[in-house]
């Protein structure tokens, strides 16, 4: 029986991230791939132009609709938007119970752009992270969840157990904003303790990469893949498929080559 995985994220209408970037995920990975929009942006490869939010009802009638039919192997949580969205995403969680939630803490896009309301982050990280069975922040995304700075090695470990500490049952703590002149280290943390994955920095500008990273993860934990696994798989498709990246728009923004 073909795995499904359900995305719960915004869709951008340029395609190279959120919603769309995650169905290509998915069926790169032979996973059947389920959409929940919980927010529409107007988007090209320049920034967002516009945001629209469903009401909560519709979209908790889209989660249940996926539910109601398909046997869910692992849910994706992307731009979540406001804290109503928030609160409804987790009832249905609660009620639901899929095996896997990964949750990519989506907040600012790398245009600048806003994709959640600032008072929201009390609800994502109160709400949201304690039914995560991963969370996958960049520093940012981190020290806003924290409150603390993370500009070392040292203070990313100190990040994952926090979070740990806050509910969510392990981490992928992305490092690419630390630059200390060698590659990208990400560092995976649970229970049992820490991995690092490595990758080569690659001098480009990329959209997409956080939905892709953490819809792989989903997938390939739809997969049966353990954890650690399905993280380091996850890491190393989304570099070769940023190998592979193209230009669709005006801008020098890269997408990911999905394949
Ligand atoms: N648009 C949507 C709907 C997203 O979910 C995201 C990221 O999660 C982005 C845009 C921003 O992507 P990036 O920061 O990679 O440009």
């Amino acid at each position: 029986m073909t795995p499904c995985a359900l995305t719960i994220a915004g869709s951008d209408s340029g395609g190279g991230a959120g919603i769309q970037a995650d169905l290509k995920t998915f069926a790169a990975h032979g996973v059947h791939g389920l959409s929940a929009i919980a927010a529409l942006t107007a988007q090209h490869t320049r920034g967002v132009t516009a945001v629209e939010v469903p009401t909560v009802s519709f979209l908790r009638a889209q989660i249940d609709a996926c539910f109601d039919d398909f046997r869910i192997g692992a849910v994706k949580l992307g731009m979540l938007a406001t804290t109503d969205v928030i609160h409804a995403v987790a009832e249905a969680l609660e009620q639901h119970r899929p095996p896997h939630v990964v949750l990519d803490p989506v907040m600012v896009a790398t245009s600048g752009a806003r994709l959640l309301d600032p008072s929201a982050l009390d609800a994502l990280r109160n709400r949201l992270l304690p039914l995560a069975t991963l969370v996958t922040p960049n520093l940012p995304e981190a020290e806003l969840l924290l409150g603390t700075r993370i500009d070392s090695r040292v203070a990313m470990r100190a990040a994952c157990n926090a979070l740990l500490d806050a509910g969510a049952r392990a981490v992928l703590l992305k490092g690419g904003h630390l630059y200390d002149g060698g590659d990208i280290v990400d560092l995976y943390a649970d229970a049992s303790g820490t991995v690092e994955f490595q990758h080569p920095r690659l001098q480009l500008e990329a959209h997409g990469t956080g939905c892709t990273l953490a819809s792989a993860v989903a997938a390939n934990l739809c997969r049966g893949l353990p954890l650690a696994s399905a993280c380091r798989a996850a890491g190393e498709y989304v570099h070769a498929a940023l190998l592979r990246g193209y230009r669709p728009g005006r801008s020098e923004i890269v997408v990911l080559d999905h394949f």
